[in-house]
């Protein structure tokens, strides 16, 4: 996913690196396709939609009821699993730290994302020099929500990523059917900016996980690259987004 990877030439560190793959088989691709030399754990919370941060200093720790980790451990890599929810990675280069942060709609319209920075900011980083990056997620089209929870996110400032139409992005046509709809991404970059993370310090991608596919070259039948809970109720997969401190 290099489209994603953050690799800001003036950075002492590489901060962002990102994996992809089904539970189970991803650490082992992450480690060997992804991680560098020196990155010896991949830590995970057990994440259960709260807002609730936690940071990591040892490898051997775990996290009840946690869905954002920070680490300034330059050996470990702190990630998220999802499937339709927000991964979103954040580095902070002054306090050499990063987080890896599983924001769904319960998570943001809470501000997982905003405690996050708070927690940063409590260990010395400033905002301004935060760098975000927000990975493959269901889209404000195909996010088909009910009334209660625009209500809800209008209630907690965020109104501006409510939908009332869609784009068919396999036909290109406007769906214009008046259904609420909630853009995830955008909620989570109204709350970055709201606590002083610069907007062009913050990277995204157009990949839904709902929609977005290709084509088998072989029979020519869509594929999915990425897990969606939407679009296959139940599936086990997850993707896996992990953030690391690279030295170079
Ligand atoms: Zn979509």
């Amino acid at each position: 996913m290099d489209n994603l990877t953050n690799n800001s030439s003036n950075d002492m560190h590489l901060p962002l690196a990102l994996g992809i793959g089904a539970e189970g088989r991803v650490f082992a691709n992450v480690a060997g396709a992804i991680l560098p030399p020196g990155i010896t754990a991949i830590v995970t919370p057990r994440q259960t939609h709260t807002c609730n941060v936690a940071v990591v200093t040892s490898p051997d720790q775990s996290f009840p009821d946690t869905d954002s980790l920070v680490t300034r451990c330059p050996d470990i890599a702190v990630g998220v699993r999802t499937a339709d929810c927000v991964p979103i990675l954040l580095h902070a280069p002054d306090i050499k730290a990063v987080a890896a942060i599983h924001a769904g709609w319960k998570g943001t319209a809470g501000k997982i994302v905003g405690n996050t920075i708070e927690k940063l900011v409590s260990l010395g980083a400033d905002p301004g020099y935060i760098h975000a990056a927000i990975g493959p997620c269901v889209c404000g089209d195909c996010y088909i929500v009910n009334e209660e929870m625009i209500e809800l996110f209008e209630n907690a400032g965020l109104g501006d990523c409510v939908r009332r139409q869609g784009f068919n992005h396999d036909t290109g046509d406007r769906i214009e059917d008046g259904k609420p709809r909630l853009d995830l991404q955008e909620a989570n970059m109204i709350i970055m900016r709201g606590h002083g993370i610069r907007q062009e310090n913050i990277k995204t991608t157009s990949f839904c996980t709902m929609h977005y596919h290709d084509f088998s070259p072989s029979d020519n039948q869509k594929r999915y690259p990425f897990p969606s809970w939407r679009r296959t109720p139940g599936t086990t997969d997850r993707l896996l987004t992990i953030a690391c401190l690279l030295t170079p």
